[in-house]
């Protein structure tokens, strides 16, 4: 399924492009970019290559070797979605924040169910202590309180995804900026045959602004592939203060003259906080060791298929 100025399609790879794409892996994923020819009066369209995504959002494939396996690419924008109830959890919001960041998206919280929470303010306060320079808005999606906003962050041709947990709301909020219950993709009819018996939810939405939501059902467990640039954004006040330990390569743990360990002994520094910092550090680590394939070299083999494609194109005199 595909959407472009003219509408949704639903699409076929082209022969040529299904042949690139066996050999190197790159089959579209949603919320990809693609050259397609529509033909509007069928509803379908033919996809004949893959545009070079701005982010993506990897998983870690488990298995020998770490394979990326991409769950959505180009998103400009990431609400990360936290629950105001007893599900609250700033190290939960760190951990989004850190994989936001990876993917190259610009991120946004939303603290839901405020209806639930007596101290509303004071929770915003504690989570813009831990995301600087992020906007944190308030909203209770049930009493459609405090959605408006939303829709500027979405302008037309522009994507936006929802990361957190289970139960926090993301289904509530999208069907409201949908104005409608969300369809699900068994009820897309191809012209001309059987309905598919498919049961899950349409994973790119089109909104009435013209803007769009990817949900996939991978977003929530996702892997960023990647440097510890986010690392570094999320956690910047430890990496201050590790500027001077006494050791480079301090682990912040036992050695001697540590200024974490130091700041957390005064008081101004929360031990669980070093404690998320240094599982990330350690999940990111893994990545790195394990990588086989940097992002700039998923670009290349994009524009190798692309540009072959289009070689392709003018040898049979069709352009
Ligand atoms: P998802 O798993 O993140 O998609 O969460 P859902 O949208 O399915 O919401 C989970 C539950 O929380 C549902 O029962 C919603 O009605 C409820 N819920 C969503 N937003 C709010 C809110 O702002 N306040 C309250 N009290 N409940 C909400
Ligand atoms: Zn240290």
């Amino acid at each position: 399924m595909a959407c472009g100025e003219q509408g949704a399609f639903i699409c076929k790879l082209s022969g040529t492009f299904r042949f690139a794409a066996g050999s190197n892996g790159k089959f579209p994923t949603v919320g990809d970019w693609v050259a397609a020819s529509a033909r509007p009066n069928e509803g379908k369209a033919t996809i004949h290559a893959l545009l070079p995504s701005k982010s993506a959002f990897l998983r870690k494939v488990a298995g020998q070797m770490t394979e990326e396996q991409v769950i959505a690419a180009n998103i400009d924008l990431v609400f990360i979605v936290c629950g105001l109830d007893l599900e609250f959890n700033i190290r939960r919001i760190e951990r989004y924040l850190s994989l936001a960041w990876e993917s190259g998206a610009v991120s946004v919280i939303l603290l839901n169910k405020a209806d639930l929470c007596p101290e509303v303010e004071a929770r915003k306060n504690e989570v813009e202590a831990i995301a600087s320079g992020i906007e944190v808005h308030t909203i209770s999606a049930s009493q459609n309180v405090g959605l408006d906003i939303l829709n500027n962050y979405i302008p037309i041709g522009k994507t936006a995804a929802f990361l957190g947990s289970s139960g926090v709301g993301k289904s509530t909020i999208i069907n409201l900026l949908l104005g409608t219950e969300r369809l699900k993709v068994n009820e897309v009819r191809e012209v001309g045959s059987r309905g598919r018996h498919t049961t899950t939810f349409r994973e790119l939405m089109l909104l009435p602004g013209g803007g769009m939501v990817i949900d996939t059902p991978g977003m929530r467990e996702l892997q960023v592939w990647g440097d510890e640039e986010g690392l570094k954004q999320v956690f910047d006040d430890i990496e201050e203060l590790a500027t001077k330990c006494r050791f480079r390569d301090c682990s912040h743990q036992s050695e001697p003259r540590c200024a974490v360990q130091k700041a957390i002994n005064e008081g101004s520094l929360d031990p669980e906080r070093l404690t998320s910092f240094l599982k990330l550090k350690k999940e990111f680590a893994y990545l790195a060791d394990r990588q086989t394939m940097k992002a700039s070299a998923i670009e290349k083999v994009r524009w190798k298929a692309i540009s072959k494609y289009s070689k392709n194109l003018k040898k049979h005199g069709k352009t």
